[in-house]
């Protein structure tokens, strides 16, 4: 334990007052039975900050109108604000605002898509589409990791156009196999969509080795950032991905709200999967031409004061430096797992060292069921997650049904996360298994 003592004392220059930004989150005042609430389940939903709360409030109060309609000011006023935080959402992942479209979150960014490319195979979205379409025996490649999300979309796409549903296999560790990866991805290949970071192992996936074997396939490359986009600084231009989907309630935003990030070609290629109002350019009785990308991919009306809540979010983030975030959150990681792997009966899911990672553990104690893990910790204020977190497939890799989850946020400090490694070390003494 020696060198993590010495991790544990020295905080690098960068890292951030967590005690200090817990002021800025109303929920964490709370007791819970008479605990002080410590909230590992980030990586379920992250708790808002005010800044959130009173932009979303704000907004409603004082701005509410439909955006995109109307010749009257608070009309005007509205789709400002909604187009100003498309912009800072788009900028917090590096892109413009013409490359986001709004989404109700990841599980909708992920069926957009596949609805999309299995138009584009009915031989909707003209010429351009047909790039996109998938052929009988074509190949659509996911991990072993993937949360149901990025998992069941696709294979409901496969059954509609007949193309195959493979995997790349994870390792003992939790990380990837790369060699397995390198024969599964071929020319077969059209889609190749992963996680930055599964929600279950924490250990950042290697995006750019992936993106290149996809690219060298000729496959579209889709990346579900989901559980990155809060804790790292991410740059989706720059990771080369084609497509990419983030949710907003797990990035201290609102509910209801997500992004779809696209290459422009890619965007411009795609037809559209929801269709209606407020996407289309000029409608008869028969048929219907679309708006450009990100408009063609929102149809209806828009959660508005939900993208002005994620903008808030966003720009709290950057007041914070997603390098601060990364660097605290790292601390907190090792702090975790040190302590978490040196407990007797705990077994880490994918404990791969030398990775980089989020400080999400999920964790299975020997003899004792999760959900018992669970309530013994809640008894103490700790909220964690248990179950099989949408990962069913992964659990059942590593042999278990379910399991505890504990995440952590930029608010966690070093001894919230000393007072899980304290509960889960009495875990099995309580229950009588410690024999
Ligand atoms: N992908 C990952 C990796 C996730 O963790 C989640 C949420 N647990 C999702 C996709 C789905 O996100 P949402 O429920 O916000 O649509």
């Amino acid at each position: 334990m020696g060198s993590s003592t010495a991790l544990h004392t020295s905080a690098p220059p960068t890292a951030l007052d967590a005690a200090a930004l817990r002021a800025d989150f109303p929920i964490l005042g709370q007791q819970v039975d008479g605990s002080p609430l410590i909230y590992l389940d980030s990586a379920a939903t992250s708790q808002k900050p005010r800044a959130v709360i009173d932009a979303e409030v704000g907004f409603l109060t004082r701005a509410n109108s439909a955006v995109h309609r109307g010749a009257h000011t608070l009309a005007g006023e509205a789709t400002e604000l909604f187009e100003d935080a498309r912009a800072a959402v788009a900028g917090f992942v590096g892109a413009a605002p013409e490359q986001l479209a709004w989404t109700a979150g990841a599980t909708a960014g992920l069926n957009l898509i596949a609805y999309s490319l299995g138009n584009a195979t009915a031989g909707r979205g003209g010429v351009a589409s047909q790039a996109l379409a998938l052929r009988p025996g074509d190949e659509i490649v996911v991990t072993e990791s993937e949360h149901h999300a990025n998992l069941i979309p696709w294979q409901e796409l496969a059954a509609r156009t007949g193309a195959v549903l493979r995997h790349i296999p994870v390792r003992d560790d939790g990380t990837l196999d790369a060699e397995a990866a390198a024969s599964v991805v071929s020319s077969r290949t059209r889609v190749l969509s992963f996680p930055h970071v599964s929600n279950v192992l924490g250990i950042v996936n290697p995006v750019a080795e992936l993106v290149a074997l996809g690219r060298a396939a000729g496959a579209l490359t889709v990346l579900d950032a989901c559980q990155s986009a809060p804790h790292l600084p991410l740059d989706l231009p720059a990771l080369g991905v084609d497509l990419a989907v983030f949710s907003g309630h797990k990035m201290l935003g609102p509910y209801g709200i997500g992004g779809l990030y696209g290459r422009a070609e890619v965007l411009d290629a795609m037809p559209p999967f929801l269709t209606g109002g407020s996407m289309i350019t000029t409608v008869t009785l028969d048929e219907a031409s679309y708006l450009p990308p990100p408009q063609r991919f929102e149809a209806g009306t828009q959660p508005v004061s939900q993208a002005i809540g994620l903008a808030a979010a966003v720009r709290y983030l950057d007041g914070i430096g997603m390098d601060a975030v990364r660097a605290h959150e790292t601390l907190l990681e090792r702090r975790m797992r040190d302590g978490l792997r040196a407990i007797p009966g705990v077994r880490l899911l994918g404990d791969a060292d030398g990775v980089a990672r989020l400080a999400l553990s999920a964790f299975d104690v020997d003899r004792v069921h999760a959900h018992d893990v669970g309530q013994f910790l809640d008894a103490r204020g700790i909220a964690v997650r248990v179950g099989h977190h949408c990962a069913q497939p992964l659990h059942r890799r590593f042999g278990i049904t379910a399991s505890v989850r504990a995440s952590a946020s930029v608010f966690t400090t070093e001894a919230e996360i000393d007072a899980l490694v304290e509960g889960v070390s009495e875990v099995r003494a309580f229950f009588g298994v410690d024999r």
